[in-house]
């Protein structure tokens, strides 16, 4: 793999990255044997970053246990921090020096800030959040700093200005190009000289499976041997500002697929043809949406909160992907981006019908009602307590009683 530069920082990181989010499982805990071999593949194989934060369960304490004798030097880590539990100055601190203490280290690479908008990143830095990185990069405590995003996209740019950031972390696809941070968002990045991390390059596994036979047939008549999951990797790494993409593996096989995909894909090397071969494949899956949003958020800000290109897009996921079941993947992901597991509600079912976003709407969408529809589609009575629940109970586990409820 050729390795990508982070001009900011100096290092040069490979561009596929090892995320430590969702490890093998054994009986509910990770299989520590399972998950060791496969990141030692990996780093025997190249791959020389690893991601993981606070929030991820166990994982900074298992990388601390394997990262150790010859490969404590062979790869560098960033951990997040966990914005959604800082109260005050001193939990920033406390936090920072038990993810030293989980993975066994002097220092952290990358230190990045945990899932922030605009809202968030305000609410931290009134706890002293400037202070406190300075301070710690002073002590030789974190290397270099960056946040991970999941805003609209008009706030990105006053996010990015707001300090002297060396990377970010970003949602990035070809079927999500123009959401969250975005192309452009990316591009203002790189040129800053900032790191460009992604993650959710293959849309939670939804790219790399199955798609309505119209995309399906562009794909195989235009390559036969390559893989959903390639043309949606391929395309990120395709673009010259990401420095390193974090895909979910999770056996050997998954690892030396995307280990090759990588080799292959030098920035800008995919033809005029392959690029207009995912361009259709997009036009397909959009064409089959029930709602006609292009998500490009010029409805927002909603005054009650509402995300509502996120819960439209959830909501024509679930028809075109065809997430069928009591328990699926759309309402899975409806609880964790606007249900308010994972940060500020931004459910459908706040909306108060004031008609705010209406004009503000190029597709001409009676936003109320589909936001009617949405609500119809994955709440129920209860829906603010059951979210509350989950918060209690932690999203990881949430997902694994469904991973077992689904089973059965
Ligand atoms: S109509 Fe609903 S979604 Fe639109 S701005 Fe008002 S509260 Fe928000
Ligand atoms: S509802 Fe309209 S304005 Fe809002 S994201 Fe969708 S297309 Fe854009």
């Amino acid at each position: 793999m050729q390795n990508r530069l982070i001009k900011k920082t100096g290092d040069e990181i490979s561009p596929l990255g090892f995320g430590a989010m969702r490890l093998p499982l054994k009986n509910g805990k990770i299989n520590r044997e399972l998950a060791r071999k496969q990141i030692y593949h990996a780093i025997d194989n190249g791959i020389n970053f690893i991601d993981t934060a606070y929030l991820y369960g166990d994982s900074e304490k298992f990388l601390g246990e394997i990262l150790q004798g010859e490969y404590r030097d062979r790869v560098m880590i960033s951990t997040k921090m966990p914005s959604i539990h800082i109260k005050k100055y001193e939990d920033m601190e406390n936090a920072l020096n038990e993810q030293l203490d989980r993975l066994k280290r002097d220092y952290i690479d990358y230190y990045l800030i945990h899932s922030v908008d605009l809202k968030a990143m305000n609410r931290l830095l009134k706890r002293g959040l400037i202070e406190f990185l300075n301070k710690a990069r002073s002590e030789g405590k974190i290397k270099h700093i960056g946040f991970s995003y999941h805003g609209p996209r008009e706030e990105f740019e006053i996010v990015l200005d707001g300090y002297d950031w060396d990377v970010v972390m970003v949602q990035y696809n070809y079927f999500d190009e123009n959401v969250q941070a975005s192309m452009e968002g990316i591009e203002y990045a790189a040129s800053k000289g900032m790191g460009v991390f992604v993650m959710e390059p293959l849309k939670g596994g939804i790219l790399a499976g199955k798609m309505p036979s119209e995309a399906e047939k562009i794909f195989r008549d235009a390559d036969s041997n390559r893989s959903n999951a390639e043309w949606a990797l391929r395309w990120v790494l395709n673009n010259r500002n990401v420095t390193c993409v974090f895909s979910g593996m999770n056996s050997i096989e998954q690892i030396d697929e995307n280990i090759a995909i990588a080799r292959k894909t030098a920035p800008m090397s995919m033809s005029f043809e392959e690029l207009e071969t995912v361009e259709l494949v997009k036009r397909v899956l959009r064409n089959s949406l029930k709602i006609n949003c292009s998500t490009c958020g010029y409805c927002m800000p909603c005054p009650r909160g509402v995300n509502i290109p996120e819960c439209l897009k959830i909501y024509n996921e679930k028809y075109l992907f065809e997430h069928k079941g009591l328990i699926n993947e759309s309402l899975i992901d409806y609880f964790q981006y606007v249900g308010g597991v994972m940060g500020k509600p931004g459910n459908a079912g706040q909306c108060n019908g004031c008609g705010k976003c209406l004009r503000k709407c190029p597709q001409k969408l009676d936003i109320i009602e589909e936001l009617k529809t949405v609500r119809k589609e994955f709440e129920f009575p209860g829906f603010k307590y059951f979210v509350s629940f989950i918060r209690y109970i932690g999203f990881p586990l949430y997902k694994y009683i469904l991973k077992i409820l689904n089973r059965l």
